[in-house]
């Protein structure tokens, strides 16, 4: 993708928080304490910024580079996962026009109170995210990977309905998966 675009959508993203509050406070920060097979899918440009950088590793879960940290960063640094996090751009398409909503990262169910508690975000941080998710789906490949998260978000949604036989949230079930869905237990919520 163009540098341009990339850069644009860490620009956004780089001094707006999600709340008004350090939610690091609420867990310990438990999403920033992840191991050597766990860390953030890259979008498609960012690999290339973390290459050679002491305070990263880069994998594949085979069909993404991954980005493994060790539970700090220079947060200017920080991938655009971190900065999605605990939401996510979540893509709807119609008749050729892409829009996005802000959701949920229902990925950290299980560890984020902020998305078990379906705490909402600060408007001026969803309109950053929205902008950031437009700059990057300008990249075909890119547009991949919010096409491919999408998707993946709305089938754990669904597996989760199917699996609680729709007893709701009271019964939750946890999945685990390498990468990219550490646990969840709920369902995604606009907010
Ligand atoms: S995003 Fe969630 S897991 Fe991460 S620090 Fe905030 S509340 Fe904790
Ligand atoms: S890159 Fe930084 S913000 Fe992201 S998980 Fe690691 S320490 Fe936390």
């Amino acid at each position: 993708m163009s540098d341009k675009n990339l850069l644009e959508a860490y620009a956004l993203l780089r001094s707006v928080t999600p709340f008004e509050f350090d939610c690091g406070k609420l867990c310990g920060a438990s999403c920033c304490n992840g191991d050597e097979n766990t860390g953030m899918i890259l979008f498609h440009g960012e690999s290339e910024m973390f290459s050679g950088d002491e305070g990263f590793k880069i994998k594949s879960n085979g069909e993404n580079d991954v980005l493994i940290c060790f539970g700090k960063c220079d947060r200017q640094k920080r991938p655009l996962a971190c900065r999605f996090y605990p939401f996510y751009p979540l893509i709807h398409e119609r008749g050729g026009r892409i829009r996005f909503d802000v959701v949920n990262d229902i990925r950290g169910a299980a560890s984020c109170p902020a998305v078990y508690k379906g705490l909402k975000p600060k408007a001026a941080f969803k309109r950053a995210v929205k902008r950031a998710a437009l700059c990057l789906a300008r990249d075909a490949e890119n547009l991949k990977i919010l096409r491919e998260t999408a998707e993946m978000l709305r089938d754990l949604t669904k597996l989760r309905q199917s699996l609680n036989g729709g007893r709701g949230s009271s019964h939750p079930v946890r999945l685990t998966c390498r990468f990219c869905a550490p646990s969840y237990r709920d369902g995604f919520r606009q907010v």
